[in-house]
């Protein structure tokens, strides 16, 4: 099905953030992607769009932790990305590199995989240095090992991941970074050898359907049981809804994948990712040239990332407790924690299985 013969009009995203304040450096001022970004920001209708005197991000702090991180999320700030941020860097398993297009996001799940990793008040940092960003597309095609020149994924040729820092999706409708992005790979300017990959748990699907993306971006949904998404998902899209935006980009030509995490094994497991898989089989029926992938990741954490995400969410239910896990060591000494061998080897068995079964159009790339 082209772009044309979908139905635009149904395509109205159910979540939609809006920033309350938009901050802009100095040093991002008189960026041309700044401008577009502003342009967007006031036709959203916000009103508190301040340019800085300087490049540092001041009085973001509240009177409490909870005015602080209310006001944080409610903030999108405009920035230069640093040096250190625009070296593509290794990410695997997903791609060969990391760019990031943004740094925060405004959604507020209670296992946020940013916690161990942001510092200071959570506020969404967008680049304006756009052509910097995406730069490292230019420097790297062609480079690259995590999946490049692979026998599994060599096909995508060299991958770059958009979604490490951000959820790219649910800042799109007041930054535009990833329609330029999307627009840029899908018109061949970095070469016909290079894909894009993010993954979202937002619907606001409405402008990338419209794009030429030629087929080289893939549109992940980071998809769960009705029940973790529900409980620990605050601020994004439900479940339904990212289904009908998988749908309408997997029409729209888009090579689509799933982003299954993080599992956990709650009450009753298999038969709310049954459901969750049933449902993703009925949303992808009947799509002619459909690219579908899978990625299962398990819940984990890291004693820096509990600490942040009791911080923010101080009654959330979400199961942190070091004693019902397994310590896994990274190559660099860190430490997480991960469910124990006996439920892993559980729910791999039951995922890998399913997944053939229920959902065979799908490309299962990893399980961690
Ligand atoms: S959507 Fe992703 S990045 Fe955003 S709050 Fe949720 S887990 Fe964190």
């Amino acid at each position: 099905m082209t772009t044309r013969e979908l139905d635009l009009t149904t395509l109205s995203p159910t979540r939609l953030w809006i920033p309350k304040h938009v901050l802009i450096t100095r040093a991002a001022a008189d960026l041309p992607h700044t401008a577009e970004i502003v342009r967007r920001c006031e036709l959203a209708g916000v009103d508190d769009i301040r340019f800085l005197s300087g490049n540092a991000l001041t009085g973001l702090r509240g009177a409490t932790e909870r005015e602080t991180y209310a006001s944080a999320k409610n903030t999108l700030a405009v920035v230069v990305a640093p040096p250190s941020a625009l070296k593509p860097q290794p990410i695997p398993p997903s791609a060969d590199w990391r760019i990031d297009l943004a740094k925060g996001c405004p959604a507020h799940c209670q296992y946020c995989y940013l916690a161990g990793s942001l510092q200071g008040p959570p506020v969404t940092r967008a680049y304006a240095n756009l052509d910097d960003v995406l730069d490292g597309i230019r420097t790297h095609a062609g480079r690259g090992s995590v999946t490049r020149g692979t026998l599994e994924r060599g096909d995508e040729g060299t991958t770059f991941e958009l979604s490490c820092y951000t959820d790219p999706l649910g800042i799109e409708s007041v930054t535009g970074s990833l329609a330029a992005a999307i627009s840029r790979v899908g018109a061949g300017e970095f070469g016909t050898d290079v894909q894009l990959r993010f993954t979202t748990k937002f619907d606001d699907v409405g402008e990338l359907v419209t794009l030429d993306h030629g087929r080289r971006t893939r549109i992940r949904f980071s998809v769960n049981a009705a029940e973790v998404a529900n409980r620990f998902e605050g601020g994004t899209a439900r479940m339904p809804a990212r289904l009908a935006a998988l749908r309408a980009v997997a029409q729209a030509g888009y090579r689509v994948g799933l982003t299954i995490a993080p599992i956990m094994p709650i009450p009753g497991w298999r038969e709310q990712y049954g459901a969750l898989l049933d449902d993703v089989a009925a949303a992808v029926a009947g799509i002619d040239d459909l690219d579908l992938t899978a990625e299962i990741i398990t819940h984990r954490f890291t004693p820096a990332s509990k600490e942040v995400l009791l911080g923010w969410y101080p009654r959330t239910r979400l199961e942190m407790d070091e004693d019902l896990r397994s310590q896994k060591r990274s190559k660099f000494g860190g430490v997480k924690y991960v469910y124990p061998k006996q439920t892993m080897t559980e729910m791999r068995g039951w995922f890998t299985e399913e997944l053939e079964r229920r959902l065979p159009a799908a490309r299962l790339l990893y399980w961690t």
